[in-house]
């Protein structure tokens, strides 16, 4: 069997390492991307699955973690939802924070020296041909593809999500944290990513409500207050701001017709970042794909649960509001109540995004009950 995948962006090398150590050690793997395309260049908090995948080539936290720029992520505390608190990952699992531009140099020459069958090409793919019985990408044929090129230009954006915009930059002052933090604000959210030598902010907010001159000053308010006794360092320069507009977006089905090209990471899927559940469901898709290539089991239903988990899961955020009852949270926790109020909560397990049955009971508390611990 041989398979080509398109993209070395996060999504693009998870399914390299992925692919690699589950399939048969036959198989040809080819990663074919263009230098010239940068990787998104977010994306730096991760789920347990994560160091999990990179530890088949030998990534150990303990080692390693100063090539990634990492941090151990031990869960995520959340601050101004109705309360402050924490949603913890399993005792004894844990993900990490790290810096999206030095995964590649990482994990492909590991990748070429422990796996013979596995090789990087260079170049820029305008087309994935899968119409006949093999596929075709430029002068090379393979049985498989997986496009993982990164965003699509056409987006679906009826999905019930709320925020479309971030604002992401860097203080170069490192913390404490080990765990990603979440925190309400009256526009949306923020998260903060601990990496070793720095931290990284991205606010949050639908531009549909709120202006981006009103975004920039409601930072300016949150990192004077700092967050529990941080205070962020960053330079004002405009070049330390990065905006991005997104919708989020699932693919109408993980496979083409044919059953040979298969999509993964943002060409999947994009919800906004809540818990990192986009690098979950990278995992769960490599999953998907390798059972449909090997076992014959039909991937979209799979991928359709995964899709209504992750949404849902996103939702239960917005459910109850949070500290701040703004035309945002009116409409953000209006949303998510009328999709909830349709579904039986008790038939999900979470499995996508979740690892225990404690964590289930955690967000449940936290999110359905106020009760925060
Ligand atoms: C503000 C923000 C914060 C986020 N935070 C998180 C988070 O904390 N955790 C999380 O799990 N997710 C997060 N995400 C989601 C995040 O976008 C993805 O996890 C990550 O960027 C996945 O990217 P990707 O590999 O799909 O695409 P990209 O990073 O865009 O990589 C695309 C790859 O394809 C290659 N390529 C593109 N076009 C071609 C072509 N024509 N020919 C050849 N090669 C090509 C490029 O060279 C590149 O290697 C966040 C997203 C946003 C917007």
């Amino acid at each position: 069997m041989k398979i080509g995948i398109v993209g070395a962006g996060t999504a693009g090398l998870l399914t390299a390492l992925d692919l690699c150590y589950g399939l048969p050690e036959d198989t040809e793997i080819d990663l074919i991307h263009d230098p010239e395309i940068a990787p998104l260049g977010v994306g730096e908090a991760t789920l347990y699955n994560f160091p999990a995948s990179l530890g088949t080539v030998d990534y150990s936290h303990a080692e390693n973690r100063d090539d990634l720029d990492a941090t151990a992520k031990f869960g995520v505390k959340f601050k101004n939802w109705k309360g402050d608190g924490f949603v913890p990952f399993f005792a004894g699992s844990h993900g990490i924070h790290f810096n999206t531009n030095e995964l590649a140099g990482f994990v492909l020459p590991r990748l070429k020296e422990k796996y013979p069958n596995f090789k990087e090409l260079h170049g820029k793919v305008n087309g994935i041909n899968g119409d006949g019985d093999q596929v075709i990408i430029g002068n090379q044929w393979y049985d498989y593809a997986i496009d993982c090129r990164g965003f699509v230009k056409s987006v679906d954006n009826s999905l019930p999500i709320h925020v479309n915009s971030a604002i992401v930059f860097d203080s170069m002052e490192p913390c404490s944290w080990d765990y990603s933090y979440h925190i309400a604000h009256k526009n949306g959210w923020m998260f903060g990513i601990p990496l070793s030598n720095r931290v990284s902010f991205g606010y949050l907010f639908n531009d549909q409500i709120t202006t981006e001159q009103e975004a920039f000053s409601d930072i300016q308010r949150m990192v004077d207050e700092g967050i529990d006794g941080y205070t962020p360092r960053y330079s004002s320069r405009p070049d330390n701001f990065r905006h991005y507009n997104f919708e989020s977006y699932h693919a109408p089905s993980i496979v083409n017709r044919n059953g040979n090209v298969f999509v993964n990471g943002n060409r999947a899927l994009f919800f906004e970042p809540l818990q990192s559940t986009s690098i979950g469901a990278y995992g769960f898709i490599n999953n998907i794909i390798m059972d449909a290539m090997c076992k014959g089991i039909n991937p979209n239903p799979r991928f359709n649960k995964l899709v209504e988990e992750c949404i849902l899961f996103i939702n239960l955020h917005y459910r109850n509001g949070c500290d701040y009852d703004t035309p945002f949270w009116k409409y953000a926790s209006k949303r998510s109540q009328d999709l909830l109020f349709r579904y039986d909560l008790h038939n999900y397990n979470w499995e996508y995004m979740i690892d225990t049955f404690q964590m289930k009971e955690r967000m449940y508390s936290n999110f359905l009950y106020e009760c925060w611990q």
